[in-house]
């Protein structure tokens, strides 16, 4: 007689409803439509994922990344993920079972996800952050120290300077990693709204040294990314929060979009709008470094674009940084009277420059709008085609060695 066919294991792709902030990227991004939602979950449909990893590095949280083996008979239905408050524990598997690690990944798919334009890890000296240590489930009450709009009084982006009091809570924040803040009451179906990103704009010392403080920048949403009006919950929120006021938040987020460490590298910023946050942090850490008297061999260049001057966060402290600590270049593209610039139009101008440092010990961040990305890596091929730099293996080399860092929004 022949023995029972041993139990067939699945490596099941699965969300943790604790830590996800249903920011839909994974939706947008899985390439055979794996995922889906419900007003409570983002879940993995097991018979469709095929563990290609796309999802893996654009999810801003990490909670996209857990995977359990399972009896193939047994595996979690989108009903059971979507019923989640918590993920469940990795069971005790039967004695006989035999692990085929299914989805049996097609190595075309993986590839394609290893060519993300982002990096799965942080610089190599980047240092160690500390990651979640406020959920969904016990959050940190944070009070508001200040709130101060960036943008002039006639711009027509509130963009606002936020700071934020962790009280005596340990709360560290490296450059580069994110928060999300929860904003008070219900969402049209009655469910409590779900919590919203925001990049720290300080620097790991804090926004003011010695205080146990970081800063945001907000942009009030008004208008969707049609153009058409909306009033954004969770920005208006923040944009209206009053001195003393609380915040309920959770983090912090991030693991890979990370400053490296090392005095010689060189660190070249591409943002626009909001995505100015992060840029602050890192600069404001290189200044006290440096002004604290910590030799940096490293250069630091940013391309930074906005509507008009008075419409760029941070236009008045960034015009008093000297050219020797950081080299600045603006676009602006709705000055009256002068042509439309954008920050992939000044990195063209100054492709040399570009290429120059791309050719060095450098790390490349890229953040804001969504839109911006695509013409963003176009003119950085270009600028090293110029150079005579070959671009896909550069773009490769630097993904892999945890060098390039995208976060649009
Ligand atoms: C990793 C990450 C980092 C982020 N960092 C920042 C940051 O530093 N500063 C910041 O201001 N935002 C940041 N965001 C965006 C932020 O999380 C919110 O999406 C944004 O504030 C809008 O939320 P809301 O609740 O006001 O709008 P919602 O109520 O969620 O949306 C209202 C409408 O506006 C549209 N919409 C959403 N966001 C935008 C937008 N940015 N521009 C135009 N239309 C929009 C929506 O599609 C919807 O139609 C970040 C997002 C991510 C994923
Ligand atoms: S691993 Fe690939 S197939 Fe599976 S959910 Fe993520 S993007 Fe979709
Ligand atoms: S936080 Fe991650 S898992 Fe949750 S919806 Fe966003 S991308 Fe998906």
């Amino acid at each position: 007689m022949n023995a029972p066919a041993p139990v067939e294991l699945i490596r099941q792709h699965l969300i943790d409803p604790e830590v996800c902030i249903r920011c839909n990227t994974c939706e947008e991004t899985c390439p055979v439509d794996a995922i889906t939602h419900d007003g409570r979950n983002y879940v993995v449909k097991v018979e469709i994922c095929n563990g290609c990893n796309a999802c893996i590095s654009p999810c801003p949280t990490g909670s996209i990344d857990h995977w359990r083996l399972v009896p193939r008979s047994q595996a979690y239905s989108i009903e059971d993920q979507f019923s989640w408050d918590e993920l469940p524990a990795q069971a005790e598997l039967p004695a006989d079972a035999a692990a085929t690690m299914l989805p049996a990944v097609d190595e075309t798919l993986q590839s394609n996800a290893a060519r993300s334009p982002s990096s799965a890890n942080a610089p190599w000296s980047a240092a160690q952050p500390s990651l979640q240590l406020f959920t969904h489930k016990s959050p940190l009450n944070a009070t508001v120290a200040g709130n101060f709009r960036l943008t002039a009084a006639d711009a027509e982006a509130d963009v606002r300077h936020i700071v934020l009091d962790f009280g005596t809570h340990f709360f560290p924040l490296l450059e580069g990693q994110t928060i999300a803040v929860t904003p008070p009451g219900n969402d049209d179906s009655g469910r409590p709204h779900t919590p919203r990103m925001y990049s720290i704009a300080s620097p790991r010392s804090g926004e003011r040294e010695g205080y146990n403080n970081a800063s945001l920048t907000v942009k009030r949403v008004t208008v969707d990314h049609e153009g058409r009006p909306a009033r954004g919950v969770a920005s208006n929120y923040l944009c209206d929060l009053k001195k003393g006021d609380t915040v309920q938040v959770t983090g912090p987020f991030g693991d890979r979009f990370l400053m490296p460490n090392h005095p010689g590298s060189n660190i070249l910023m591409i943002c626009t709008g909001t995505g100015s946050a992060p840029m602050r942090a890192m600069t404001e850490h290189r200044r006290r470094l440096r002004a604290a008297g910590k030799a940096l061999a490293g250069r630091l260049m940013l391309f930074f674009g906005a509507r008009r001057p008075e419409e760029l966060p941070y236009f008045g402290p960034l015009a008093k940084l000297p050219p020797e600590f950081i080299d600045t270049t603006l676009a602006f593209s709705r000055v009256p009277g002068q042509p439309r610039a954008y920050v992939q139009d000044r990195m063209r101008e100054r492709a040399r420059d570009v290429a120059e440092l791309l050719a060095g010990d450098t790390f490349v961040y890229i953040c804001g709008l969504k839109g911006m990305e695509t013409g963003v890596l176009q003119a950085l091929q270009e600028a090293c085609t110029l150079a005579g730099i070959d671009w896909p293996s550069l773009h490769d080399r630097y993904v892999n060695e945890g060098r390039f860092h995208v976060e649009t929004y």
